[in-house]
Protein backbone atom coordinates (compact mmCIF):
# COMPACT_ATOMS: atom_id res chain seq x y z
CA UNK A 1 0.00 0.00 0.00
CA UNK A 2 1.17 3.32 -0.81
CA UNK A 3 1.97 5.75 1.99
CA UNK A 4 0.33 9.00 2.61
CA UNK A 5 -3.16 10.48 1.41
CA UNK A 6 -5.44 13.29 2.76
CA UNK A 7 -7.64 13.47 6.18
CA UNK A 8 -10.73 11.80 4.36
CA UNK A 9 -8.72 8.51 4.18
CA UNK A 10 -10.17 8.12 8.34
CA UNK A 11 -13.58 8.81 7.22
CA UNK A 12 -16.20 6.71 5.88
CA UNK A 13 -15.98 5.44 2.33
CA UNK A 14 -19.14 4.10 1.62
CA UNK A 15 -21.30 6.12 -1.04
CA UNK A 16 -19.04 8.84 -1.27
CA UNK A 17 -18.38 10.83 -4.46
CA UNK A 18 -14.78 12.14 -4.58
CA UNK A 19 -13.99 15.48 -2.66
CA UNK A 20 -12.93 18.12 -4.48
CA UNK A 21 -9.02 18.98 -4.50
CA UNK A 22 -9.07 23.06 -3.29
CA UNK A 23 -6.19 24.81 -4.38
CA UNK A 24 -7.19 28.23 -4.17
CA UNK A 25 -10.39 30.58 -2.39
CA UNK A 26 -11.08 34.33 -2.15
CA UNK A 27 -14.01 35.47 -0.57
CA UNK A 28 -16.86 33.30 -1.34
CA UNK A 29 -15.00 31.61 -3.71
CA UNK A 30 -13.37 28.04 -3.84
CA UNK A 31 -11.58 27.00 -6.59
CA UNK A 32 -10.75 22.78 -7.33
CA UNK A 33 -7.75 21.86 -9.29
CA UNK A 34 -10.15 21.19 -12.25
CA UNK A 35 -10.66 24.84 -12.27
CA UNK A 36 -14.42 24.23 -11.09
CA UNK A 37 -15.74 27.44 -8.57
CA UNK A 38 -17.97 26.74 -5.83
CA UNK A 39 -19.70 29.16 -3.22
CA UNK A 40 -19.03 28.44 0.43
CA UNK A 41 -22.39 27.58 1.13
CA UNK A 42 -21.90 26.83 5.20
CA UNK A 43 -18.50 28.58 5.81
CA UNK A 44 -17.20 25.12 5.99
CA UNK A 45 -18.07 23.82 9.28
CA UNK A 46 -19.54 27.64 9.87
CA UNK A 47 -16.06 28.63 10.58
CA UNK A 48 -14.64 31.40 7.44
CA UNK A 49 -16.94 34.34 9.10
CA UNK A 50 -14.64 36.64 6.72
CA UNK A 51 -14.35 35.05 3.62
CA UNK A 52 -11.37 33.37 2.27
CA UNK A 53 -7.73 34.98 1.15
CA UNK A 54 -8.16 38.55 3.25
CA UNK A 55 -4.52 40.26 3.07
CA UNK A 56 -4.43 42.49 5.75
CA UNK A 57 -5.50 39.15 8.22
CA UNK A 58 -2.97 37.37 6.19
CA UNK A 59 0.04 40.32 6.65
CA UNK A 60 -1.20 40.36 10.46
CA UNK A 61 -0.15 36.62 10.57
CA UNK A 62 3.17 36.79 8.64
CA UNK A 63 4.30 40.02 11.41
CA UNK A 64 3.94 38.45 14.19
CA UNK A 65 5.42 35.14 12.90
CA UNK A 66 8.35 37.48 12.41
CA UNK A 67 8.40 39.42 15.54
CA UNK A 68 7.58 37.28 18.30
CA UNK A 69 6.57 33.52 16.80
CA UNK A 70 5.58 31.96 20.12
CA UNK A 71 5.90 32.55 23.90
CA UNK A 72 4.58 30.04 26.22
CA UNK A 73 1.90 31.20 28.14
CA UNK A 74 2.99 30.02 31.77
CA UNK A 75 6.66 31.59 31.62
CA UNK A 76 6.01 34.89 29.68
CA UNK A 77 3.44 37.37 28.91
CA UNK A 78 2.57 38.85 25.31
CA UNK A 79 1.06 41.51 24.38
CA UNK A 80 -1.12 40.20 21.41
CA UNK A 81 -2.83 37.93 24.47
CA UNK A 82 -3.26 41.37 26.19
CA UNK A 83 -4.80 43.12 23.38
CA UNK A 84 -7.17 40.18 22.03
CA UNK A 85 -8.84 39.43 25.52
CA UNK A 86 -9.70 43.23 26.21
CA UNK A 87 -11.04 43.52 22.65
CA UNK A 88 -13.36 40.25 23.13
CA UNK A 89 -14.05 41.04 26.41
CA UNK A 90 -15.21 44.69 25.94
CA UNK A 91 -17.41 43.37 22.70
CA UNK A 92 -18.39 40.56 25.39
CA UNK A 93 -19.32 42.99 28.15
CA UNK A 94 -20.45 42.92 31.56
CA UNK A 95 -20.32 39.35 33.34
CA UNK A 96 -17.42 38.48 30.95
CA UNK A 97 -14.09 40.14 31.99
CA UNK A 98 -11.52 37.53 31.68
CA UNK A 99 -10.93 35.09 28.75
CA UNK A 100 -8.87 32.23 28.51
CA UNK A 101 -7.69 31.23 24.84
CA UNK A 102 -7.52 27.67 23.43
CA UNK A 103 -6.76 26.65 20.12
CA UNK A 104 -10.01 25.06 19.00
CA UNK A 105 -14.07 24.67 20.39
CA UNK A 106 -13.51 21.23 21.97
CA UNK A 107 -10.92 22.27 23.55
CA UNK A 108 -12.35 25.73 25.45
CA UNK A 109 -15.38 23.69 25.89
CA UNK A 110 -13.44 21.34 28.06
CA UNK A 111 -11.49 24.41 29.57
CA UNK A 112 -15.29 25.42 30.11
CA UNK A 113 -15.62 22.16 32.09
CA UNK A 114 -12.62 22.17 33.74
CA UNK A 115 -12.36 25.40 35.02
CA UNK A 116 -16.52 25.06 37.17
CA UNK A 117 -15.31 21.66 38.67
CA UNK A 118 -12.16 23.31 39.79
CA UNK A 119 -14.11 26.40 40.74
CA UNK A 120 -16.28 24.01 43.14
CA UNK A 121 -13.81 22.20 44.11
CA UNK A 122 -11.97 24.85 45.13
CA UNK A 123 -15.17 26.21 46.70
CA UNK A 124 -16.29 23.48 49.11
CA UNK A 125 -18.47 22.39 46.85
CA UNK A 126 -17.05 18.95 45.60
CA UNK A 127 -20.32 16.95 44.90
CA UNK A 128 -20.84 19.03 42.09
CA UNK A 129 -20.47 16.72 39.03
CA UNK A 130 -23.53 16.13 36.64
CA UNK A 131 -23.66 18.22 33.14
CA UNK A 132 -26.67 18.49 31.78
CA UNK A 133 -26.92 18.88 28.05
CA UNK A 134 -29.62 18.86 25.23
CA UNK A 135 -30.58 15.80 23.33
CA UNK A 136 -29.85 16.65 20.36
CA UNK A 137 -26.86 18.52 20.77
CA UNK A 138 -23.06 18.62 20.00
CA UNK A 139 -20.19 19.98 22.06
CA UNK A 140 -17.03 18.49 20.30
CA UNK A 141 -15.20 15.69 19.38
CA UNK A 142 -12.90 15.17 22.50
CA UNK A 143 -13.71 12.32 24.83
CA UNK A 144 -15.21 14.33 27.78
CA UNK A 145 -17.23 16.64 24.56
CA UNK A 146 -18.48 13.49 22.78
CA UNK A 147 -19.62 12.29 26.34
CA UNK A 148 -21.62 15.77 26.84
CA UNK A 149 -23.07 15.63 23.22
CA UNK A 150 -26.26 14.51 22.64
CA UNK A 151 -26.46 12.31 19.87
CA UNK A 152 -27.57 8.63 20.40
CA UNK A 153 -25.83 7.13 17.86
CA UNK A 154 -22.52 7.67 20.32
CA UNK A 155 -24.00 5.41 22.78
CA UNK A 156 -21.95 2.79 22.17
CA UNK A 157 -18.48 4.60 22.03
CA UNK A 158 -19.35 6.32 24.89
CA UNK A 159 -20.93 3.63 27.46
CA UNK A 160 -18.58 2.40 29.76
CA UNK A 161 -15.66 4.52 28.11
CA UNK A 162 -16.64 8.31 29.56
CA UNK A 163 -19.06 10.18 31.74
CA UNK A 164 -22.33 11.36 29.81
CA UNK A 165 -24.26 14.14 30.41
CA UNK A 166 -27.51 14.12 31.64
CA UNK A 167 -30.06 14.72 28.91
CA UNK A 168 -33.39 16.74 28.22
CA UNK A 169 -35.29 16.92 25.08
CA UNK A 170 -33.76 20.22 22.39
CA UNK A 171 -36.78 22.74 22.34
CA UNK A 172 -37.39 22.28 18.62
CA UNK A 173 -39.93 24.09 16.98
CA UNK A 174 -40.65 22.86 13.76
CA UNK A 175 -42.42 19.31 15.41
CA UNK A 176 -43.50 19.74 18.34
CA UNK A 177 -45.75 16.78 19.86
CA UNK A 178 -49.36 16.62 19.67
CA UNK A 179 -51.88 18.89 21.81
CA UNK A 180 -48.47 21.49 21.44
CA UNK A 181 -48.10 24.23 20.21
CA UNK A 182 -44.47 25.67 19.64
CA UNK A 183 -44.29 27.99 22.79
CA UNK A 184 -45.87 25.28 24.78
CA UNK A 185 -43.52 22.34 23.97
CA UNK A 186 -40.60 24.96 24.03
CA UNK A 187 -42.35 25.64 27.82
CA UNK A 188 -42.34 22.54 28.38
CA UNK A 189 -38.72 21.08 27.79
CA UNK A 190 -37.51 24.39 30.00
CA UNK A 191 -39.45 22.56 32.66
CA UNK A 192 -37.53 19.39 32.10
CA UNK A 193 -34.13 20.86 33.19
CA UNK A 194 -36.25 22.03 36.71
CA UNK A 195 -37.42 18.42 36.97
CA UNK A 196 -34.09 16.49 36.26
CA UNK A 197 -32.00 18.91 38.25
CA UNK A 198 -34.66 17.68 41.53
CA UNK A 199 -34.15 14.48 40.04
CA UNK A 200 -30.26 14.23 40.29
CA UNK A 201 -30.18 16.91 43.53
CA UNK A 202 -29.56 20.31 42.96
CA UNK A 203 -26.30 19.94 45.13
CA UNK A 204 -24.64 17.61 42.75
CA UNK A 205 -25.35 19.42 39.09
CA UNK A 206 -22.55 21.09 38.04
CA UNK A 207 -23.75 22.68 34.54
CA UNK A 208 -25.83 23.21 32.03
CA UNK A 209 -24.71 23.64 29.29
CA UNK A 210 -26.84 24.86 26.01
CA UNK A 211 -25.89 26.10 22.35
CA UNK A 212 -28.05 29.61 21.74
CA UNK A 213 -28.55 29.04 18.17
CA UNK A 214 -28.14 25.18 17.57
CA UNK A 215 -25.68 24.47 14.69
CA UNK A 216 -25.42 20.51 12.72
CA UNK A 217 -26.91 18.77 15.53
CA UNK A 218 -30.32 20.46 15.67
CA UNK A 219 -30.23 22.80 12.23
CA UNK A 220 -29.73 26.35 13.67
CA UNK A 221 -32.61 25.45 16.15
CA UNK A 222 -32.52 28.84 17.97
CA UNK A 223 -33.01 29.03 21.37
CA UNK A 224 -35.95 32.03 22.44
CA UNK A 225 -36.06 34.46 25.10
CA UNK A 226 -39.08 32.81 27.31
CA UNK A 227 -37.19 29.87 26.83
CA UNK A 228 -33.75 31.19 27.81
CA UNK A 229 -35.00 33.75 30.80
CA UNK A 230 -36.86 30.26 32.28
CA UNK A 231 -33.55 27.94 32.07
CA UNK A 232 -31.39 30.87 33.48
CA UNK A 233 -33.85 31.45 36.54
CA UNK A 234 -33.82 27.35 37.00
CA UNK A 235 -30.01 27.93 37.04
CA UNK A 236 -29.80 30.32 39.24
CA UNK A 237 -32.59 29.01 42.02
CA UNK A 238 -30.75 25.82 42.41
CA UNK A 239 -27.23 27.09 42.09
CA UNK A 240 -26.31 25.56 38.91
CA UNK A 241 -23.95 27.22 36.27
CA UNK A 242 -25.23 27.78 32.98
CA UNK A 243 -22.85 27.80 30.27
CA UNK A 244 -23.86 28.92 26.90
CA UNK A 245 -21.93 27.02 24.00
CA UNK A 246 -21.38 29.92 21.15
CA UNK A 247 -18.43 28.07 19.37
CA UNK A 248 -20.38 28.04 16.16
CA UNK A 249 -23.46 30.95 16.65
CA UNK A 250 -20.57 33.51 18.55
CA UNK A 251 -18.21 36.02 17.61
CA UNK A 252 -20.77 38.43 14.95
CA UNK A 253 -22.88 35.24 12.99
CA UNK A 254 -26.22 35.59 14.06
CA UNK A 255 -25.83 39.85 14.00
CA UNK A 256 -24.73 40.29 17.82
CA UNK A 257 -21.32 39.38 18.81
CA UNK A 258 -22.94 37.28 21.34
CA UNK A 259 -25.87 35.07 20.26
CA UNK A 260 -27.18 35.44 23.52
CA UNK A 261 -26.73 39.26 23.67
CA UNK A 262 -30.65 38.93 22.44
CA UNK A 263 -31.47 37.77 25.77
CA UNK A 264 -30.23 40.61 28.36
CA UNK A 265 -31.84 38.76 31.05
CA UNK A 266 -30.49 35.39 30.28
CA UNK A 267 -26.39 35.91 29.95
CA UNK A 268 -24.89 33.03 31.21
CA UNK A 269 -21.95 32.03 34.22
CA UNK A 270 -19.59 31.05 31.02
CA UNK A 271 -19.26 31.29 27.12
CA UNK A 272 -17.81 29.38 24.70
CA UNK A 273 -16.30 31.12 21.35
CA UNK A 274 -14.06 29.31 18.69
CA UNK A 275 -14.52 29.04 14.78
CA UNK A 276 -15.52 32.47 13.60
CA UNK A 277 -13.12 34.16 16.29
CA UNK A 278 -10.32 32.70 14.27
CA UNK A 279 -12.71 32.63 10.83
CA UNK A 280 -10.63 29.41 9.66
CA UNK A 281 -6.85 31.45 9.62
CA UNK A 282 -5.65 30.10 13.09
CA UNK A 283 -6.65 27.79 15.22
CA UNK A 284 -8.25 30.07 18.43
CA UNK A 285 -11.24 29.82 20.50
CA UNK A 286 -12.00 31.73 23.81
CA UNK A 287 -13.87 30.62 27.48
CA UNK A 288 -15.16 33.93 28.82
CA UNK A 289 -15.48 33.84 32.42
CA UNK A 290 -16.65 36.91 35.29
CA UNK A 291 -13.65 38.24 36.84
CA UNK A 292 -15.08 37.93 40.27
CA UNK A 293 -15.01 33.40 39.94
CA UNK A 294 -11.39 33.81 38.26
CA UNK A 295 -10.03 36.23 40.20
CA UNK A 296 -11.20 33.89 43.55
CA UNK A 297 -9.69 30.89 41.89
CA UNK A 298 -6.83 32.35 41.14
CA UNK A 299 -6.23 33.63 44.57
CA UNK A 300 -6.58 30.19 45.85
CA UNK A 301 -5.36 26.78 44.01
CA UNK A 302 -5.22 28.84 40.48
CA UNK A 303 -6.95 27.18 37.31
CA UNK A 304 -4.34 24.34 36.84
CA UNK A 305 -4.78 22.95 33.35
CA UNK A 306 -3.06 24.45 30.10
CA UNK A 307 -2.30 23.78 26.61
CA UNK A 308 0.99 24.69 24.93
CA UNK A 309 -0.87 26.44 22.35
CA UNK A 310 -3.24 28.25 25.00
CA UNK A 311 -2.66 32.18 23.28
CA UNK A 312 -0.41 31.45 21.28
CA UNK A 313 1.04 34.57 19.92
CA UNK A 314 0.45 34.38 15.94
CA UNK A 315 -2.81 32.83 16.62
CA UNK A 316 -3.70 36.02 18.98
CA UNK A 317 -2.39 38.33 16.44
CA UNK A 318 -4.77 36.57 13.90
CA UNK A 319 -8.06 36.72 16.41
CA UNK A 320 -7.30 40.68 16.53
CA UNK A 321 -6.96 41.15 12.91
CA UNK A 322 -10.42 39.23 12.47
CA UNK A 323 -11.84 41.47 14.85
CA UNK A 324 -10.52 44.93 13.23
CA UNK A 325 -11.79 43.29 9.79
CA UNK A 326 -15.20 42.95 11.65
CA UNK A 327 -14.95 46.41 12.41
CA UNK A 328 -13.80 47.57 9.03
CA UNK A 329 -16.80 45.86 6.91
CA UNK A 330 -19.50 46.27 9.78
CA UNK A 331 -19.82 42.74 9.67
CA UNK A 332 -22.14 41.75 12.56
CA UNK A 333 -24.39 44.63 11.51
CA UNK A 334 -24.22 42.61 7.91
CA UNK A 335 -25.48 39.58 9.30
CA UNK A 336 -28.47 40.40 10.81
CA UNK A 337 -29.42 42.61 7.63
CA UNK A 338 -28.28 39.17 5.07
CA UNK A 339 -29.26 37.20 7.14
CA UNK A 340 -33.09 38.40 6.81
CA UNK A 341 -32.74 38.44 3.21
CA UNK A 342 -31.16 35.65 2.14
CA UNK A 343 -33.94 34.09 4.37
CA UNK A 344 -36.64 35.72 2.32
CA UNK A 345 -35.09 34.12 -1.07
CA UNK A 346 -34.75 30.83 0.56
CA UNK A 347 -38.70 31.06 1.37
CA UNK A 348 -39.55 31.94 -2.07
CA UNK A 349 -37.20 28.87 -3.33
CA UNK A 350 -39.69 26.80 -1.15
CA UNK A 351 -42.43 27.93 -3.01
CA UNK A 352 -40.50 25.39 -5.96
CA UNK A 353 -39.21 23.15 -4.13
CA UNK A 354 -41.49 20.83 -1.99
CA UNK A 355 -38.68 18.78 -0.16
CA UNK A 356 -37.73 22.30 1.58
CA UNK A 357 -39.56 21.40 5.20
CA UNK A 358 -38.22 24.34 7.16
CA UNK A 359 -36.07 27.11 6.92
CA UNK A 360 -34.62 28.30 10.45
CA UNK A 361 -31.71 29.90 12.42
CA UNK A 362 -30.43 33.53 13.25
CA UNK A 363 -29.17 35.89 11.12
CA UNK A 364 -26.75 33.99 8.89
CA UNK A 365 -26.43 30.91 10.41
CA UNK A 366 -29.47 28.54 9.28
CA UNK A 367 -30.08 25.68 7.76
CA UNK A 368 -32.86 24.14 5.46
CA UNK A 369 -34.39 20.76 6.78
CA UNK A 370 -34.94 18.59 4.00
CA UNK A 371 -38.87 16.36 4.26
CA UNK A 372 -40.32 14.04 1.93
CA UNK A 373 -43.74 15.07 2.46
CA UNK A 374 -43.95 18.63 3.39
CA UNK A 375 -47.40 18.54 5.20
CA UNK A 376 -46.87 15.75 7.55
CA UNK A 377 -42.90 16.73 7.97
CA UNK A 378 -42.06 13.19 6.79
CA UNK A 379 -38.36 12.97 7.14
CA UNK A 380 -36.79 10.78 4.42
CA UNK A 381 -35.78 6.87 4.85
CA UNK A 382 -32.62 5.65 6.23
CA UNK A 383 -31.84 4.15 2.48
CA UNK A 384 -31.79 7.87 0.87
CA UNK A 385 -29.73 10.11 2.86
CA UNK A 386 -30.99 13.36 2.28
CA UNK A 387 -27.56 14.50 4.12
CA UNK A 388 -25.50 13.05 2.11
CA UNK A 389 -27.33 13.69 -1.49
CA UNK A 390 -27.75 17.20 -1.02
CA UNK A 391 -24.16 17.78 -0.67
CA UNK A 392 -23.13 15.72 -3.55
CA UNK A 393 -25.83 17.56 -5.88
CA UNK A 394 -24.08 20.75 -4.62
CA UNK A 395 -20.47 19.90 -6.01
CA UNK A 396 -22.35 19.17 -9.04
CA UNK A 397 -24.00 22.71 -9.02
CA UNK A 398 -20.89 24.91 -8.04
CA UNK A 399 -21.79 24.94 -3.90
CA UNK A 400 -19.82 23.21 -0.88
CA UNK A 401 -22.25 22.46 1.65
CA UNK A 402 -22.12 21.36 5.14
CA UNK A 403 -24.57 18.28 5.85
CA UNK A 404 -24.09 15.48 7.90
CA UNK A 405 -26.71 12.75 9.55
CA UNK A 406 -26.58 13.67 13.06
CA UNK A 407 -28.37 11.44 15.47
CA UNK A 408 -28.85 8.87 11.95
CA UNK A 409 -31.64 11.04 11.08
CA UNK A 410 -33.93 10.84 14.16
CA UNK A 411 -34.88 14.29 14.23
CA UNK A 412 -34.99 14.61 10.99
CA UNK A 413 -32.17 15.93 8.26
CA UNK A 414 -31.16 19.39 7.52
CA UNK A 415 -27.66 20.99 5.93
CA UNK A 416 -26.59 24.33 6.65
CA UNK A 417 -26.64 28.03 5.05
CA UNK A 418 -23.90 29.72 7.01
CA UNK A 419 -21.78 31.75 4.34
CA UNK A 420 -18.79 34.15 5.65
CA UNK A 421 -20.16 37.17 6.82
CA UNK A 422 -18.88 39.40 4.12
CA UNK A 423 -20.92 38.08 1.26
CA UNK A 424 -23.11 40.59 -0.99
CA UNK A 425 -26.20 40.58 -1.98
CA UNK A 426 -25.29 39.59 -5.40
CA UNK A 427 -23.18 36.19 -4.33
CA UNK A 428 -26.42 36.08 -1.95
CA UNK A 429 -28.64 36.15 -5.51
CA UNK A 430 -26.04 33.78 -6.94
CA UNK A 431 -26.11 30.83 -4.12
CA UNK A 432 -29.55 30.60 -4.39
CA UNK A 433 -29.83 30.20 -7.98
CA UNK A 434 -27.00 27.72 -7.56
CA UNK A 435 -29.27 25.99 -4.79
CA UNK A 436 -32.20 25.91 -7.01
CA UNK A 437 -30.36 23.85 -9.77
CA UNK A 438 -29.17 21.80 -7.07
CA UNK A 439 -31.91 21.23 -5.01
CA UNK A 440 -34.12 20.31 -9.02
CA UNK A 441 -31.19 17.66 -9.14
CA UNK A 442 -32.00 16.57 -5.74
CA UNK A 443 -35.36 16.02 -6.26
CA UNK A 444 -35.51 14.20 -9.37
CA UNK A 445 -33.20 11.44 -7.31
CA UNK A 446 -35.71 12.02 -4.32
CA UNK A 447 -38.73 11.24 -6.34
CA UNK A 448 -39.01 7.55 -6.07
CA UNK A 449 -39.21 8.08 -2.11
CA UNK A 450 -41.74 10.87 -1.82
CA UNK A 451 -45.53 10.98 -1.67
CA UNK A 452 -46.72 11.79 -4.87
CA UNK A 453 -49.36 14.50 -3.26
CA UNK A 454 -46.27 16.31 -2.19
N1 LIG B 1 -19.51 23.14 20.03
C1 LIG B 1 -20.23 23.43 18.94
C2 LIG B 1 -21.59 24.03 19.09
C3 LIG B 1 -19.71 23.19 17.66
O1 LIG B 1 -20.43 23.47 16.56
C4 LIG B 1 -18.40 22.64 17.54
C5 LIG B 1 -17.78 22.35 16.19
N2 LIG B 1 -18.66 21.99 15.20
C6 LIG B 1 -17.70 22.36 18.71
C7 LIG B 1 -18.27 22.63 19.95
C8 LIG B 1 -16.31 21.78 18.66
O2 LIG B 1 -15.42 22.68 18.09
P1 LIG B 1 -14.07 22.18 17.39
O3 LIG B 1 -14.47 21.37 16.22
O4 LIG B 1 -13.38 23.47 17.03
O5 LIG B 1 -13.30 21.41 18.40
Amino acid sequence: MAPGKSQDAFYARAGIVPLPLMVRAEGVRMWDDQGNDYIDVSSGPVVSNLGHGNERVAQAMADQARKLDFAYSRVSRHQPNIDLVERICALAGAGYERACLASGGSEAMEIALKFLRQYVVATGQPEKRKIITLQPSYHGGTIATLAITGDEALDPFIDGFAVRSERIPAPFQYRVPPGHTPQSYRMECAETLAAKIMEIGPENVLAFVVEPVGGLATGAQPLLEDYANRVREICTSHGVYLVYDEVMCGTGRTGRFLASHAWPDAQADIVVLAKGLGSGYAPLAAMLAPAAMVDELAGTTGFNFSHTYNANPIACATGLAVLNEYDRGNLIDAAAALGSSLKKQLTDLAERHPTIGDIRGSGLLMAIELVMDRKTKTPFPAAFPPTEHIRICGLKHGLVIYSRRTADGRYGDWFMIAPPLTITADECTELVTRLDAALTEFEALALPHMHKDT
